[in-house]
């Protein structure tokens, strides 16, 4: 979009909602994919009577908000943003789990149908219609499209919205909501812990909590980086071995070691040296979400291997989650950003160059003068 044709989609907007009356949301957007990140005005949805508005105040910066404003299947304008904290600010008429002024968080989904096997087990992210992503999604009674927590302000359902942990940094808890939420989910489901030798590939945002998840838990911890200024953090946040995975003949040493490996690279790279990792019966599982696998298929047969991965947490696991962290006082750690440095520090995620998740600080996000009157 040219920025004559930016400025008219910002005033038609903004004089829509005059037309009605009501402040507009604000927030950081990439009107066109690939597009440089612009700040962008926008309406939300109304709050119902089982939401609540949220005041945000910090969001976290996931690789999947960078591939998905470099993707092609995204709606565009995308106001990224799926893991972030906040202030409650409005209630729902029939809202009891919350009041104005509680301190609350919000993860990559915000609704799911609430009627398949999946969502009444409570594992919404697998709902059978899809579940409802914090942006780029389709909200199930308006038909509005999400826009993400980039922004100044959040309308959520109850069901999907959680009282932010005693005791913990906001702004290291927002990470948790994505970041968090995606390793803790595998962890527990491959019943990691005591007794378990894992390997946990890549330290960046989801990497790292993975490793203070792991090591908690009680599992014996070898993380694996391309990153040799990494190595030593590796063993600060808990592993008890750091590998660097560029080093063929420590890769070759690692044969048959492992009963789990978690895999968060955001770029499509070889398994076949973490295959070769694993002992009987192992377990690979990829987070990160390339266009195309790249491995060899006997390495599964030799070692009767399993090859799967696993996408975010329901409600209930996420709860657990965030009790855990109060309990271990575990958090993200955060480089804290202010919103005009965003496509800056989406460079520095490209690089892998992050320690080891950027927070927008919401308090930076400036309304687009076009829109103030
Ligand atoms: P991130 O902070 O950028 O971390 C990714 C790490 O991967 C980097 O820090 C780097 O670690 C390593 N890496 C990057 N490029 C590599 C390459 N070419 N070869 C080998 N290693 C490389 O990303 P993130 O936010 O943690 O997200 C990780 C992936 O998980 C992304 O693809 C994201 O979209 C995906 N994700 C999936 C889900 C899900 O539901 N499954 C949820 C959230 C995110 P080292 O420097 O240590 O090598
Ligand atoms: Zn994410």
């Amino acid at each position: 979009m040219t920025y004559e044709a930016e400025e008219k989609y910002m005033a038609s907007n903004v004089s829509l909602r005059q037309h009605q009356s009501v402040s507009l949301s604000y927030g950081l957007a990439v009107l066109n994919q690939g597009d440089r990140l612009v700040p962008w005005a926008f309406e939300r949805r109304e709050l119902r009577s089982d939401d609540i508005a949220v005041k945000i105040q910090f969001c976290g910066v996931c690789h999947s908000d960078l591939h998905a404003i470099r993707g092609s299947s995204g709606s565009f304008p995308l106001v990224p943003g799926h893991e972030f904290v906040g202030e409650v600010t409005a209630i729902g008429a029939e809202v009891t789990k919350f009041r104005v002024g509680d301190a609350v968080a919000v993860g990559n989904i915000v609704d799911s149908c609430g009627k398949c096997p999946p969502c009444l087990n409570h594992e919404e992210s697998y709902c059978r219609e899809f579940p409802t992503t914090t942006y780029g999604g389709v909200d199930r009674i308006d038909r509005s499209i999400t826009r993400g927590g980039y922004s100044n302000d959040y309308v959520v359902k109850t069901d999907f919205a959680y009282h932010l942990p005693a005791g913990l940094d906001p702004a290291s808890v927002a990470p948790l909501m994505c970041a968090g939420i995606t390793t803790w989910s595998p962890l527990r489901h491959w019943n990691i812990g005591t007794g378990k030798t894992i390997g946990i590939v890549g330290i960046g945002g989801l990497g790292h909590i993975a490793i203070k998840f792991a090591h908690a838990l009680g599992a014996y911890v070898v993380v694996f980086t391309t990153s040799e200024q990494k190595l030593a953090d590796a063993l600060a946040l808990g592993a008890d071995e750091a590998i660097l995975s560029t080093d063929a003949d420590k890769m070759a040493a690692q044969k048959y070691r492992f009963d789990f490996i978690l895999d968060t690279v955001s770029a499509r790279h070889s398994l076949d040296p973490y295959l070769l990792a694993l002992t009987l019966d192992g377990t690979f599982c990829c987070l990160g979400i390339p266009d195309r696998m790249d491995f060899t298929p006997v390495l599964l047969t030799m070692g009767r291997r399993r090859l799967t991965s696993s996408g975010s947490g329901g409600t209930v696991e996420t709860q657990e989650m965030l009790d855990f962290c109060s309990k271990h006082n575990i958090t993200a750690d955060v480089e804290i950003i202010a919103a005009a440095d965003i496509n800056d520090g989406f460079e520095r995620l490209d690089r892998a160059k992050v320690h080891y998740r950027l927070v927008i600080d919401m308090a930076t996000l400036e309304a687009p003068a076009k829109n103030a009157a």
